[in-house]
Formats: structure tokens, C-alpha cells, sequence
């Protein structure tokens, strides 16, 4: 099966998303890693995205709220290449009206390789990756060529 290679720069282009009640849990883990992430630009849900900026002084470029289609609107921003990285706390013990488009997003971080963290553990390990602040060419299947579009 034939790859191609993404450039992924140094400055990265974050989406941060949480449901209600990971959303404490994500704002402690930005406070925490405030530094670094006010290096890269940083997008999110429109809640999320709103929660982050009020309490932490953070410029985040919101899309809609989660259940509205903002999960829909970053999932579609991975694919055009314009968003690298995912830190998407959602809930394992319930269920929300939009659980097919968390199912989609979460299809397209394979889809494109894009790194993503789902519990605060893998979002420690990913943010002190040196990996981070370098490029980093990102290994995608060619599916274009796959399906002959
Ligand atoms: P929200 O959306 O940031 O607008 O709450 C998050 C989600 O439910 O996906």
C-alpha cells in the first residue's frame, strides 16, 4: 500500500475538546501545560474552546459547540490538513445525542495520523514529546490512489 508524507510544522495547530464532565480535568491539564501550549495555536468546541479563554487567558479560535457540529467542523479541518493535533477528553460513562460524531472525528485522527490523547496520561506523554516542537512528517495512505479518485 503506497504512503504519502505530511508536513506537520513546528508550530502545531492544537484542538482541544472536552465533554462536561471532562472538562475540569482538561482545563487543569492546559493550566498545567500552559507554557507550552501558548506556542501553538490552539483551537477547540465552542464551550471548551470559550472555558479555556475565560479561565486561562488562552487565544482559542472556537468552532461550534460539540453537540452542534463543532466535532463535525474539527474533524473536517483534520482532513484539509489544517488542524495536527487532538487532545479530546470524552466521557466513558455516558452517552451523548452526538456519539456518531465523536465515533467520525475519532475515525479521521487515523485516518490523517494525526496524534491524539483521550485521557490526560497519553496527553503528558504527547506533550513532552520532542516531537512537539519539531516538523515532523506524518506517514498517510495514499487511499486517493487505493480507491483510483
Ligand atoms: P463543547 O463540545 O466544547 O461545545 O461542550 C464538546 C463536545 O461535546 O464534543
Amino acid at each position: 500500500m503506497s504512503h504519502t508524507k505530511i508536513l506537520t510544522k513546528k508550530k502545531k495547530n492544537i484542538a482541544l475538546i472536552a465533554h462536561d464532565e471532562r472538562k475540569q480535568d482538561l482545563i487543569e491539564w492546559v493550566k498545567f501545560n500552559k507554557g507550552t501550549l501558548s506556542q501553538h495555536n490552539l483551537f477547540g468546541t465552542g464551550t471548551t474552546g470559550s472555558l479555556i479563554t475565560r479561565e486561562l487567558g488562552l487565544k482559542v479560535k472556537t468552532f461550534l459547540s460539540g453537540p452542534l457540529g463543532g466535532d463535525q467542523q474539527i474533524g473536517a479541518k483534520i482532513a484539509e490538513g489544517e488542524i495536527d493535533f487532538l487532545i479530546f477528553f470524552w466521557d466513558p460513562l455516558e452517552s451523548n445525542p452526538h456519539d456518531p460524531d465523536v465515533k467520525a472525528l475519532l475515525r479521521i485522527t487515523v485516518v490523517w495520523n494525526i496524534p491524539v490523547a483521550c485521557n490526560r496520561a497519553t496527553a503528558d506523554f504527547l506533550i513532552s514529546s520532542s516531537l512537539l516542537s519539531e516538523e515532523y512528517k506524518r506517514s498517510v495512505i495514499d487511499y486517493a490512489k487505493r480507491y483510483g479518485t
